[in-house]
């Protein structure tokens, strides 16, 4: 079947009817979510066994999952990898020594609403505490966003002080998911940002496009092609499973609007944990055109120690995949700790090479 049909298409007038439906838009599928145990486990066919552990694990992270997502798991299987992630277990009231609510100490910080300046030459905005899908382990499921949003004033304060910084070079939109955020707002700040001479990039941290692919739509593509700020988006991926035709054709679309993008996981025991997952991810990115770019040790958040990888097991881990894989394809294992101003690389020792992120574009 043609990909176009033409309008010389002789068409009887019903036939419009007996087409698929059209997929709904972004919004729509991010409004519609699954955010109730009962509906996922059904939607998966799963044991109602699940349903006491997902009710226990619940009230300290709402679960959030949209049908994107949860039609990439496998149905009948309570240990899929990607179900793994989102279903609220009775283990997440457990937490052993050293769990905590805010493991970066990034609240309290004191400073500018919306903005985090911990990175030399990198100022990151929080653009909003919204996200599409809430992760388990994410050490942000405690945070308090209502405090730390910067839209109240627009962002005001935030650009005044990443205007006055002439060695901020690169501004960072995170989250939350910065794309949750509707093209108009972004675009306008990216205008905004754009208007600061001595800003030449900006990178956006999101989980947007594997999670709901048909987020990247026209709309989005128009102002990112449009800016002249440089733009890297890194997509937060942790499993080969995630990346379908629908994440791939996602990411070419972001390509062809002149992204280069770099992917970030989470080291997760029961997701990613094996060499054989791990150098399947790279690969699979790969062949969407992303490059992998960090593996993260967990955060010690409160709620997500079942997910720890001790750091030995992360570093052998590493050294199989790197035995196998070209070092393009080798993540950095990294660790984020409070107070430092850039994470501590534990594996490799190598770089990505910065001529081969432009060539493969
Ligand atoms: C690590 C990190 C950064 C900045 O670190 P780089 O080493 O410059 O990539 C920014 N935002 C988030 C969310 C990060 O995890
Ligand atoms: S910030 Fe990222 S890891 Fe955390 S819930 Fe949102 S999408 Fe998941």
């Amino acid at each position: 079947m043609p990909l176009t049909a033409t309008r010389s298409d002789a068409r009887a007038p019903n036939d419009a009817m007996t087409e698929p439906p059209a997929r709904p838009d972004w919004r729509q599928q991010l409004a519609n979510a699954i955010q109730d145990p009962v509906t996922l486990l059904r939607r998966l066919s799963l044991s109602e066994d699940l349903l006491p552990g997902a009710r226990a694990g619940e009230p300290l992270f709402a679960l959030r999952v949209p049908e994107a997502f949860a039609a990439r798991m496998r149905p009948g299987d309570p240990d899929d990898p990607l179900l793994r992630q989102v279903l609220p277990l009775a283990a997440e009231r457990q937490d052993p020594p050293g769990y905590t609510a805010d493991p970066l100490a990034e609240v309290d910080r004191g400073g500018t609403p919306g903005l985090i300046e911990k990175y030399h030459a990198r100022s990151l905005l929080v653009t909003t505490g919204a996200c599409a899908i809430n992760c388990r382990y994410c050490f942000r499921r405690h945070f308090p966003y209502h405090r730390e949003r910067g839209d109240g004033g627009r962002w005001d304060a935030a650009l005044a002080r990443i205007a006055a910084d002439v060695e901020t070079t690169e501004v960072i939109l995170s989250g939350g998911d910065p794309l949750v955020l509707d093209d108009e707002r972004l675009g306008a700040l990216c205008r905004r940002i754009a208007a600061i001479g001595h800003v030449s990039r900006l990178r956006i941290h999101t989980r947007l496009p594997v999670v709901i692919p048909d987020r990247v739509d026209d709309r989005l593509t128009a102002w990112l092609r449009e800016t002249r700020l440089q733009t890297v988006v890194v997509l937060h991926c942790n499993h080969p499973a995630e990346v379908d035709d629908a994440v791939r054709s996602a990411s070419s679309r972001l390509r062809e609007a002149g992204v280069t993008l770099l992917n970030q996981a989470v080291l997760l025991a029961g997701v990613n944990d094996d060499p054989d997952t791990l150098c399947a991810l790279s690969e699979r990115l790969f062949s969407a055109g992303v490059l992998p770019y960090y593996l993260h040790l967990l955060d010690p958040v409160s709620g997500a120690a079942h997910f720890d990888v001790p750091e030995q097991r992360a570093r052998r881990l590493l050294e199989k995949v790197a035995a196998r894989l070209p070092g393009y394809l080798v993540p950095r294992l990294a660790r984020e700790e409070p107070g430092r101003p850039n994470k501590t690389v534990l594996a490799p020792d190598s770089h990505v090479d910065a001529d081969f992120v432009q060539n493969a574009r």
